[in-house]
């Protein structure tokens, strides 16, 4: 049978009966609404109906779906070859978008390892900073100081490191490193960050360096663990005190990272610079699985005068050229525009979008920073019948928990923007 014949009904029904959705039951779970084709800030539904995209298909697809440059990119890529393995090959895409990445990123990140997802960057990077100590004759040095409200990625690793409520780690917690975990941040971004703000984290550190080989945290914006934007001060101090104890800082800028917050990345509020970044998520634009785990010259040499002598990590489809030629397109297409003053009208919409719902009742917060946009109810929203009316204002919003956030690509149009704000402010006045 070929998809085309597959009328939406069949479509709905053969997908609720085999397959798995992010964080779904098998059970009688809420129908996936069927995509068919996508375009600009649109999604076209089976029915034919378009809904406005506020989700950048998970912080993704910042130009738009079926971007001509992009589209392009991948053409030309395909035409020269899709996939070549990278044991003991190399190929212009990964030198050139390696160049690149170093070139937008602090002087002291040199050294980039490719991997297909974000959860590997963050295992990658996880495995550099033990490798690091270990090799150094510091095998005590294998835990990790993270945050509470964090999230790094549902592989082991990295579920290790999300905030051990949210991410369900009583479920694992037999098979599972177990880390150390600092307060949420709870000085809020434009805010000064307290000793009492940082005391947490603060003893921790103090407590147990010996024993951390990193910190790993999401700079400003902790993203799917909460929708918190905290004080660029309270980065400045981790930086500090990680020099202070000589303990290694992973900055994971995968949701974050190539313009979101208002900046390149995140970390630049603070001017903070890590050991190891991670990225990943929006840098091929939404188009096909790609990461980057970026480390310091101290850290990669550190790791390969070790015993190992290499670092023990690679993927099968490491540095996929296709991905990385989409990835330079990607890239380059956003720094050769103003996309400050993109990411900057954004926000000024955005604000006064939601502005409203700071009325509702039911409504605890309404946040914005760069083009990210939340408000946080007072009670977790009924996800089934929330989307249901979202769907029905024309809009494509995902909310979880108390949280109805809005992250559009970075073309979105003034009018759409209030389309989409204003969906959502409806919504909200009826939950
Ligand atoms: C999405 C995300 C990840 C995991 O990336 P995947 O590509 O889903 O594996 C890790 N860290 C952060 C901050 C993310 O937002």
């Amino acid at each position: 049978m070929s998809t085309s014949t597959l009328s939406a009904e069949e479509m709905i029904a053969l997908d609720k009966q085999h397959i798995w959705h992010p964080y779904a039951s098998m059970i009688d779970p809420p129908p996936a609404y069927p995509v068919v084709s996508a375009q600009g800030v649109r999604l076209k539904l089976a029915d034919g109906r378009e809904l406005i995209d506020g989700m950048s298909s998970w912080w993704s697809a910042i130009h738009g779906y079926n971007h001509p440059i992009l589209n392009r990119a991948a053409r030309d890529q395909l035409e020269q070859m899709s996939h070549v393995m990278f044991g003991g090959i190399t190929h212009p895409a990964a030198v050139k978008l390696a160049r690149l990445l170093v070139s937008i990123t602090p002087p002291s990140l040199s050294k980039v390892f490719f991997s297909d997802s974000g959860s590997v960057a963050v295992e990658v990077a996880i495995k550099m900073a033990i490798q690091y100590w270990y090799s150094s004759g510091h095998r005590g040095k294998n835990k990790l100081l993270c945050l509470r409200s964090g999230y790094h990625g549902d592989t082991f690793g990295a579920m290790a490191a999300c905030d051990p409520v949210t991410g369900m780690h009583h479920l694992f917690s037999d098979v599972m490193p177990q880390h150390f975990f600092a307060d949420t941040p709870t000085c809020a971004f434009g805010q000064p960050c307290s000793d009492e703000d940082f005391a947490s984290f603060r003893q921790l550190l103090e407590q147990h360096h010996h024993e951390v080989a990193a910190v790993i945290l999401e700079p400003i914006v902790q993203g799917a663990g909460g929708m918190n934007f905290y004080s660029p001060d309270y980065l400045k101090r981790v930086r500090q005190l990680c020099d202070q104890y000589d303990v290694l800082l992973i900055l994971d800028e995968i949701a974050t990272g190539f313009g979101r917050t208002g900046k390149l990345f995140a970390s630049e509020h603070a001017e903070v610079v890590a050991d190891i970044l991670c990225l990943g998520k929006c840098m091929t634009g939404g188009y096909l699985s790609m990461a980057a785990t970026l480390c310091s010259d101290k850290v990669s040499r550190g790791i390969c005068e070790g015993e190992a002598g290499v670092l023990m990590h690679g993927p099968t489809f490491m540095a996929n050229p296709l991905a990385c030629a989409i990835a330079i397109a990607s890239i380059e297409l956003l720094i050769s525009q103003p996309w400050q003053r993109v990411v900057s009208n954004l926000e000024t919409q955005l604000r006064q979008g939601l502005a409203p719902a700071l009325d509702v009742s039911t409504v605890a917060d309404v946040r914005v920073l760069g083009s990210i946009a939340v408000i946080e109810m007072k009670q977790p929203v009924d996800m089934a019948r929330i989307q249901q009316q979202l769907v029905a204002q024309g809009i494509w919003i995902r909310p979880f928990g108390k949280l109805i956030y809005t992250i559009p690509p970075y073309v979105m149009n003034d009018e759409d923007l209030a389309t989409l704000t204003r969906g959502m402010v409806n919504v909200v006045k009826k939950n």
